[in-house]
């Protein structure tokens, strides 16, 4: 098919039709029951009615760039998301409301809003997957989150059969999760973002992004910079897909960043007493935030790991675990995130979570 979310299919078995792992940027992936791709909201909303009726379990899939699914598969029906279009619902002098359809690309849109000059969106260019994905796990890179810029979200109500807003103060936005993550409940159709009309960026608030553009943190930048430094920052991480680089065979950072109250933070301290100190940023309510990339690095999983199969870490970021040979499994994938949260947690007493949604499988 055309479409700009299908993966080509090195390593997978380009005769089964309804191989997810076409679909997913790990490429892996058993076979779905059936694959009914939704062009519209309609559509989509549709397809899924009608799953219910038949009583088949359903999963939605857009860029599939945050998903393990397991070698069994999805033995109901696979419904992708491919409805496109973006619309200006409402504009001032200062800003412009942009109204997104859910199967909008990502990197589409915020290229689109850096040329039509309204910011907001440019530090999270190079973010695979489509538009309406974001709103699920609070998509964030390189000091911007989607929650700042969201102002509401359109979704079809599965349990109650209607759709609807959600204003963004009710999505409960956390990092990198909201109401969405983990919910069969909503189906997102579209996302509104409202945005600056402005030549510049936000102020600049990730010390990497900063040092890369020359500039001090929280100052602005033009947007284009700021999109193309970004870019380049992502690629040199194997963070921007590239079919030719098997670093990003991925689905980006495998596990979140973990929180721990002050206690868990200074049972952490004693026992990384050996080591320089540990980065960390405070996070409301008193707990602090852990770099999970450090804490797999220290305890002996660097770059390039390997794990069975053909799985890896990444060769260029240690939070990824990669599909290195194109032909492991996800049982090879789900062994290596195990061995390494096993490890972190036995060296340093910390649990790590995926942060991907795992679909038939389990770590
Ligand atoms: C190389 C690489 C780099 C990445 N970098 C980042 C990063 O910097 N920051 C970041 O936050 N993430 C990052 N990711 C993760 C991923 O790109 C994002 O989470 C993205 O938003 C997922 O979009 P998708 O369309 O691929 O979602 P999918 O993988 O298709 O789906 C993810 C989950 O959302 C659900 N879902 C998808 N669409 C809808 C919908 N319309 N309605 C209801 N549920 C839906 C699915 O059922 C599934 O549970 C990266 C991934 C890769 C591979």
């Amino acid at each position: 098919m055309s479409d700009v979310y299908a993966q080509p299919t090195t390593g997978v078995d380009a005769t089964d039709v309804r191989a997810l792992a076409s679909y997913t940027t790990l490429r892996m992936g058993g076979s779905a029951g059936r694959i009914v791709p939704g062009n519209s909201a309609e559509e989509i909303v549709r397809a899924v009615r009608e799953a219910g009726i038949r009583d088949e379990p359903v999963l939605v899939l857009a860029g599939g760039s945050n998903v393990v699914i397991g070698d069994a598969g999805f033995p109901g029906t696979v419904v992708l998301v491919r409805s496109r279009g973006l619309k200006v619902v409402a504009e001032d002098a200062d800003t412009v409301t942009v109204r997104v359809e859910a199967g909008e690309p990502w990197d589409e849109l915020v290229a689109t809003t850096v040329t039509n000059g309204w910011s907001g969106l440019e530090c999270l260019s190079g973010v695979p997957g489509s538009t309406g994905a974001t709103p699920i796990q609070n998509v964030g890179a390189y000091g911007q989150e989607v929650a700042e810029t969201i102002t509401g979200v359109e979704v079809y109500d599965r349990v109650e059969g209607v759709a609807g807003r959600i204003d963004a103060a009710d999505c409960g936005f956390a990092y990198r999760s909201s109401i969405f993550k983990y919910s069969d409940r909503w189906l997102v159709l579209s996302v509104d973002f409202r945005l600056a009309r402005s030549p510049l960026s936000g102020p600049v608030r990730y010390a990497e992004l900063a040092r890369a553009l020359g500039v001090e943190v929280g100052d602005r930048v033009p947007l284009a910079d700021a999109r193309a430094t970004v870019l380049r920052l992502r690629a040199g991480k194997g963070m921007v897909l590239d079919a030719a680089d098997p670093d990003t065979r991925s689905v980006g950072s495998f596990f979140t960043n973990p929180v721990l109250d002050r206690t868990a933070y200074e049972l952490f301290r004693e026992r990384a007493a050996d080591l320089a100190e540990a980065p960390s940023w405070p996070c409301p309510g008193d707990m602090v935030k852990l770099s999970a990339a450090w804490l797999i690095d220290k305890a002996g999983f660097g770059k390039g790991y390997p794990g069975p199969g053909g799985v890896a870490i990444s060769s260029k970021h240690t939070l990824a675990l990669t599909n290195r040979s194109g032909r492991a499994s996800a049982a090879d994938l789900v062994a290596l995130a195990r061995e390494i949260r096993d490890g972190v947690h036995s060296r340093f007493g910390v649990t790590l979570h995926p942060e991907p949604v795992l679909i038939n499988c389990t770590i």
